[in-house]
């Protein structure tokens, strides 16, 4: 396998309700590429197993049958533990409904983190926070609760805590699903420029064919299937 790759998977099946009669096969044997860097949409009718591939492809659920290198790293056979720490260094993760603890600041969240990391706040801990924040443009936010913060501004923080431990690879599920049109581009530029400046790989499930043509690469998924991309961006 090359080692070009940041995500390879091979032959990767999910089934629900295994071993009852009512047992369905979701993902048919999945095999995908990212490269280092590549930007790639993922799309796809509701149903086609987007949401049960981008589990299995961040580490929080296992498939069926199938082989998943993460950054380089064959999967199979890791324990829990190894699987938690390859999730949390080599995976970022942004979702349509972000987890930010709304009670938290947009501060506090972006430290989460490196606070698991490491166990404490320091304050090399907290410039990088500071200096990730600034990065999404939201610095002068950083002591609002991300609970009164704007959607769009929930995502950028997202994104910022995504980036915290400068994974190779970033998920986003929908990022842009819950927003307006100019808060949506707002977050796509910044993951494309995210993802141009530092190299990191994105996949990312989307409704939106006006973004997607704007990523590397469409992937489409239709009845647990990769299909042919239909159009080839730029
Ligand atoms: P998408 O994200 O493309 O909408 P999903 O991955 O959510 O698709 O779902 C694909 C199929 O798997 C659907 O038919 C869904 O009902 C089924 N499914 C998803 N999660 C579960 C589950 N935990 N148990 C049983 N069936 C599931």
């Amino acid at each position: 396998m090359a080692a070009g790759h940041v995500l390879e998977l091979e032959g990767v099946r999910k089934s629900y309700a295994v071993g009852t009669p009512a047992q369905t096969e979701v993902l048919h044997g999945v095999d995908l590429a990212l490269r280092r860097g590549e930007f790639c949409a993922l799309m796809g009718p509701s149903g086609s197993g987007k949401s049960t591939l981008l589990n299995i492809i961040g580490l929080l659920d296992r498939p069926d049958a199938g082989r998943i290198r993460i950054d380089g790293q064959d999967t199979a056979g890791l324990s829990e533990a190894q699987l938690t720490h390859l999730r949390g260094h080599a995976i970022g993760f942004v979702f349509q409904y972000h987890y930010l603890i709304s009670a938290f600041t947009a501060l506090e969240n972006v430290m989460m983190p490196m606070l698991l990391e490491r166990g404490r706040a320091d304050a090399a801990i907290v410039e990088r926070a500071r200096g990730l924040l600034d990065r999404v443009g939201l610095l002068p936010w950083q002591d609002h609760r991300a609970g009164n913060m704007s959607g769009g501004q929930q995502q950028r923080v997202a994104i910022a805590r995504a980036l915290a431990l400068q994974p190779p690879l970033i998920l986003a599920d929908e990022p842009t699903g819950n927003l307006d049109t100019k808060s949506a581009d707002g977050v796509f530029a910044l993951m494309r420029d995210v993802n141009a400046s530092q190299g990191t790989a994105v996949l990312m499930v989307t409704h939106n064919h006006a973004l997607a043509e704007r990523c590397d690469r469409i992937i489409q998924l239709v009845d647990g299937r990769i299909v042919a991309p239909a159009t080839s961006p730029g």
